[in-house]
Formats: structure tokens, sequence, C-alpha cells
């Protein structure tokens, strides 16, 4: 077991409860002396919650406390939690008093990181925990929790086992070259490994799709000046985000706002109208209307249906055409003049249309076409390992028909390397601590 180590796990500013941790060699000891209830401290039965005094120092708070046995917790030591009332003073006394006690500050995600030492979590599943508490939409939270319950974890020990079954029928042709064992098939290690990489291959497709997930999916708003874009950037979000006048050349740089649409998250981007300009911030705000498309998942070109379909517009179409586009036509409560056929007619003004529109951009998205039921891969770190175990196989796969059997065993331990980043059993110092730096001090 490591030091005591104690932090508050609940955020920070009033509420009704809030939760101080311990976790470590005497948080026992510590706790004892901090709570008085009916039942002595020591009594305690695991598990179970207790009311009691708080000692706060100056003060005493009327809480609860209930008790972790090592292994089952969940860093695997013992551990006790504090449930006093919330806000700033109290949870500071409660914290400090710990202190005195000889628990030190937790660092971030140091109960974690000790629950990934403990070997009662892998590494993907603590990446998870940071998806889903970091989560802004509903399947961002879900695509965590696959993570979480070792969803990936367990099909990439799947794959490591098969790795490890193809070694051993090599080894043994290597080990008993005359014995009487039937000797390893060149192509049934062959075809196993390319029944491996194409498995391994469908999970890598998925990141494109899937990692949008946690980012979130960008749209691109464009069209010529007063076409309605930052009306309808108000009307997706609903408030007023975006300047709406009728000067055209008002949304000067690109304004951004996000929205749920299907448990996902939507950033959309308002681009300054893009249009010949000799205003030097106009001509700023149309190199960053530029960008925003180039980023775009998705682009929202927009023409106006009171007005004809002129030059203007075909210049900006055809500026976008080669992206992932759907094409609008505005202001649909006023009669119309423009014939352009485009995918939807909408009115910022009166909210027509602009649900469907939000369906119709969903369905465009790459997370659309994302099976989330599937295998599929959020996090960049273990797209790389997976890519990189692919080129060990790749390379077995190339030597395997050119040198002798015993040499592909090294590619083939290479790519079972790879993937065991994932579990985070073989992964660097350095990759750990990156990790869980990116926790919040008391998860
Ligand atoms: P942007 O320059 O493309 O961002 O266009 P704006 O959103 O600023 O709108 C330009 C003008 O068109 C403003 O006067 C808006 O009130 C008007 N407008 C925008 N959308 C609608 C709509 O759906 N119906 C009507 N009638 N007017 C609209």
């Amino acid at each position: 077991m490591f030091e005591c180590i104690s932090a508050i796990s609940t955020a920070s500013g009033a509420s009704g409860v809030a939760i101080i941790r311990l976790s470590g060699e005497n948080c026992f000891e510590i706790a004892s002396k901090m709570f008085k209830s009916k039942t002595n401290f020591n009594d305690f039965e695991p598990y179970k919650l207790y009311t009691g005094y708080i000692d706060c120092g100056d003060f005493t708070d009327f809480g609860m406390c209930v008790k972790f046995k090592a292994p089952k917790s969940y860093t695997g030591e013992d551990m006790v939690e504090f449930h006093c009332h919330g806000g700033i003073a109290i949870t500071k006394a409660v914290l400090t008093k710990t202190f005195d006690l000889g628990a030190r500050p937790a660092l971030n995600g140091e109960f974690t990181k000790r629950a990934f030492l403990n070997g009662k979590m892998s590494l993907s599943a603590c990446e998870g925990l940071i998806d889903m508490i970091n989560a802004e939409s509903n399947l961002s939270a879900k695509c965590g929790f696959y993570l979480y319950r070792e969803k990936l974890l367990k099909t990439v020990l799947a794959m490591q086992d098969e790795l490890t079954n193809i070694l051993a029928s090599i080894d043994v042709d290597i080990d008993y070259p005359e014995d009487d064992v039937p000797s390893c098939d060149k192509n049934q290690v062959k075809s196993r490994l390319f029944n491996l990489k194409n498995r391994l291959n469908d999970i890598i497709s998925t990141y494109d799709k899937a990692s949008k997930v946690n980012c979130g999916v960008k749209v691109a708003i464009c069209g010529k000046p007063n076409v309605g874009k930052s009306s309808l950037l108000n009307a997706l979000l609903q408030c007023d985000r975006a300047i709406v006048t009728s000067v055209p050349g008002t949304t000067r740089d690109v304004v951004e706002g996000t929205t749920d649409i299907n448990g996902v998250k939507f950033t959309f981007f308002d681009t300054a109208g893009i249009r010949e300009s000799s205003d030097e911030v106009e001509k700023i705000g149309i190199v960053r209307s530029y960008s925003a498309i180039n980023e775009g998942d998705v682009v929202l070109f927009l023409a106006d249906g009171s007005c004809d379909f002129d030059e203007e517009d075909k210049i900006i179409l055809d500026k976008i055409k080669d992206f992932n586009y759907i094409s609008v036509l505005t202001k649909s409560d006023i009669s119309k003049i423009n014939n352009f056929k485009a995918d939807i007619e909408i009115s910022s003004k009166n909210n027509l249309n602009i649900d469907e529109l939000k369906q119709l951009i969903y369905q465009k998205s790459s997370v659309a076409q994302c099976n989330f039921d599937g295998d599929f891969l959020t996090t960049q770190r273990h797209y790389y390992a997976i890519k990189d175990a692919v080129n060990f196989i790749d390379s077995a796969l190339y030597n395997i028909e050119i040198m002798p059997l015993d040499i592909i065993t090294v590619d083939i331990k290479s790519a079972w390397d790879k993937l065991g980043l994932i579990s985070g059993l073989n992964c660097e110092q350095e990759v750990v601590d990156e990790i869980f730096s990116k926790f919040c001090v008391g998860k």
C-alpha cells in the first residue's frame, strides 16, 4: 500500500453534500481520529455508511463516513470517504484536518492511477473514465463507458491470445523439428495473420468517424453576406449567439457555438460572408472562414430564397462543392424568388425546418456512419498502438515468404507488445503519467 493521500472528490462550490476521499496506509487511523459516532470507527462494517461528527479543526460538521477494505476498493487499497456538507469552508477544513493527521494532497488522477498500479483497472479503462467525466454529450459518455468497462480491451486481449497461439505453433516447430509433432504449416500461419490484420484494420477504420464523438462534429455555415448565416446559427443554438443585421459584412470573424444533436456535440461556425473585400478586417475574417470550411466535417451552403441565385452564390458553391455539404435555401417565410434546388428550405425567423436541418446534418456527419455497438476507436493512443501492431503483422507476412519461420517470431512478438500498450501493462512511465495528468484532483 502507498502512503495516504487525500482530496476533495466533488466539484468545488456550495452544494448539499461533498466527498473527501482518503486512500492508502494509515487512512483508517486518520479517519478514526476524525470521525465520532455511536459505533467506533474501527468496528465499522466496510461499505456501509455511518452518521456522526466530523472533526473540521475549528468546528464540527455532522455527516457520514464509509470505509472500504483493501483490495475491494476503487484504488485496491484501504479507503475512507467523508460525506460532509458541501461548501468551500467545510470541505477545505475537513481536507486540512486529514493533512494535519498525516495524509498528503493527492495529485491529479492519483486515486485512479493507484487503481491502475494495483491492477484494478487497465490503462484503457482509466482513459475511458476520463472520457466519461469530460463527456459533453450522451454519445461521448457512452463511448467512454465502452472503454471503461474494458470492451476494447477484451477484443485486444483475444487478439493477443491469437498471436501467442501462433507463436506457440512456430516455437514447437523450432524446438522439436525432428519429433513426431506435425510441422508448422506456413500457409496456416499466413492465413491466421491475415485474419488478425483484417480484424485490426476494421477497428482502425472506425477511428476517423468515432473520434469525432469526443471532440465534437464541426459544421461550417457559409454563403454570401446577408443570406442568413448568423440567423441560422442563432436558430440552431436557440440563443442570440451571433449579431444579426441587414448590413452585409457584419460577421467579420468566425463565431462559433455548440449544441447537441442526437446525443452528439456539434460545433457550428458562422463564417464571415465569402466575397472579395478591400476591408482589412473583413479579409482576415474571410481567410478564417476558409479554414473553418476546410476543417468542417459538414459544410452548410446557404442561398437566400428571397433573391436570385447570382454569380456570387455560384462562386461560393463552386468553392465548397467538393466538401461534404448540404445546400440550404433560407428565408422560406417570404416569397420565394430563388429557384436554386436546395436540399432543404428553412426559415430561421419562423423556426421552420430547423429540426429537420439538424437531422440532415447528423445524417451527413461521419458520426452517423459509425456503429457504436461494435468495436470502435476514439483515442489517438489506441489508434497508433493498433496501427503499429498491423505494421508488424505486415512485416511478418512479408518475411514469412523469404525467411525461416523463427525470424518472423520477432515481428509477431512486437505486434503483441504494441497491442499490450492498450492495457498499459507494457507502457512507458511517461505515457502513464501523461494520461493521469489529464484527470482532476480527487479522481
Ligand atoms: P448573414 O450576413 O448571412 O449572417 O445574415 P444575417 O443572419 O445577419 O441576416 C441578414 C438579414 O436577413 C437580417 O436582416 C435578418 O433579419 C434577415 N433574415 C435572416 N434569416 C431570415 C429568415 O428566415 N426570414 C426573414 N424574413 N429574414 C431573415
